[in-house]
């Protein structure tokens, strides 16, 4: 038997816009592995720097002054960490036993140093112990990733662990929802997305199994909300989870924010959900025609404006239905933009505004490569606005997001770095 430490390292937010949107980050492949590690009868420790409460205002600690905008705009803005500081971490390794293996995953590519970070804390306080580093930047850029740590670098899922349950046993954070995983991988090939490269074949999870485990924790952890961020459950497995949801009397509040295709919502589909109580989804509403062709949407705004109707048929409250389009495009249409907002806001829902993460290897990245000229990993957070290369349109991002958000961030963005 060896002993394993999990860490979940704290991750960079640019302002509380940016805090909301890690909203349900529970750090689900950790979860996996940990279950996998005790199966395997090892002992098993988890370190979780993340802090969750990302609607309350928590105290954010300063991180440093990152660019806003292209290189060339000479703009700053102050940038924090969500989550605990590696003075904290310090202290919680300290009481460790010392592990043989300790096991980091960064999932954000943007979030990359803060994990390069833990990683120095955790060479000082162990410098016997084998450190993995794992996750999507592990995956995406595996030489940036050992180039900077050190650490042994895995890639992708492990075989053994990828479609476990996450066992939530050690988390300890408050569980007012549990995260689950349906299907992972997507097969389609929008331009600024990675998730086809993340998975070479998509991941699919035995769905009585699923529906089994989430029964067993509704009774373990007293939660009825459960929360799926898959990028792309219409398209695999969904209907026959919901199936067997409602066969094995789930009964609980289900919400699929990874995006629901809208060109596969049927009224067989809607009827499904609402039998086994869906509650929310992000139904991407794109952007128009032609950017839409663009960007390599295989669906559009005709066909979330189809399903629309269909969840309007079947009784659904859109209340908590998430509309999402794409922004932070070099040529983006504000006028399209202001006119989605309304449009979406008009059906009573949520105009997710989604400003893009460009991600080096995606056909978007090099789109936008001469704007984004020098810019570092953690310089591509998409909360930095990276592509866009005027104030101007920073602060006309900036006032459309809040406007989608109804208006409720104080400053977002902080104005006062527009000043001449
Ligand atoms: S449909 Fe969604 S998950 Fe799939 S490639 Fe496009 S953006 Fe990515």
């Amino acid at each position: 038997m060896k002993k394993v430490l999990f860490i979940n390292p704290p991750v960079v937010c640019v302002n509380e816009c940016q805090q909301g949107w890690y909203s349900f980050a529970h750090p689900t492949s950790i979860l996996k592995l940990i279950a996998w590690q005790q199966q395997l009868g090892h002992q098993v420790a988890f370190i979780d720097c993340m802090d969750y409460a990302v609607n309350k205002i928590t105290s954010l600690q300063f991180y440093k002054k990152m660019p806003l905008g292209t290189n060339n705009l000479n703009l700053y803005i102050d940038t924090f960490i969500l989550g605990k500081p590696m003075s904290w971490l310090e202290q919680e390794l300290q009481k460790q036993d010392p592990p043989e293996e300790v096991w980091i995953s960064c999932h954000m590519t943007f979030n990359n140093e803060l994990a390069h970070q833990v990683i120095r804390t955790v060479s000082t306080v162990f410098p016997e112990a084998l450190l993995l580093l794992g996750g999507n930047y592990a995956t995406l850029f595996p030489e940036h990733a050992q180039q900077k740590s050190k650490a042994l670098i895995h890639g992708g899922l492990i075989p053994e662990a990828k479609t476990l349950f996450p066992d939530y046993s050690l988390f300890k954070a408050p569980l007012e929802y549990i995260v689950f995983q349906l299907d992972l991988g997507c097969e389609n090939n929008c331009s600024h997305c990675v998730n086809s490269k993340l998975f070479k074949e998509v991941v699919r999870f035995d769905v009585q199994a699923l529906v089994d485990d989430l029964q067993q924790k509704k009774e373990l952890y007293g939660v009825i909300d459960f929360i799926n961020i898959d990028p792309n459950v219409a398209n695999y497995d969904l209907e026959d989870f919901l199936r067997a949801c409602i066969e094995k009397k789930l009964e609980a509040n289900l919400y699929f924010y990874g995006g629901i295709q809208p060109d596969k919502v049927t009224g067989g589909l809607a009827e499904l959900m609402k039998e086994a109580n869906v509650r929310g989804m992000t139904l991407p509403r794109e952007l128009e025609k032609e950017t839409n062709a663009q960007i390599q949407k295989s669906y559009g705004a005709e066909h979330f404006h189809r399903a629309v109707e269909i969840f309007q048929k079947n009784g659904f409250n859109l209340s908590d239905f998430h509309c999402s389009f794409p922004v932070g495009f070099k040529d983006d249409c504000l006028i399209d933009i202001a006119s989605i907002i309304k449009e979406i806001n008009d059906l009573g829902a949520i105009a997710e505004i989604a400003p893009v993460a460009l991600i080096p290897g995606t056909a978007e990245y090099d789109r936008h490569s001469m704007l984004l000229k020098g810019k570092s990993l953690e310089e591509l957070n998409w909360a930095l606005w990276p592509a866009l290369d005027t104030a101007e349109q920073i602060f006309a991002h900036a006032q459309l997001y809040n406007a989608a958000h109804g208006n409720r961030f104080k400053r977002p963005w902080d104005s006062d770095i527009f000043a001449p």
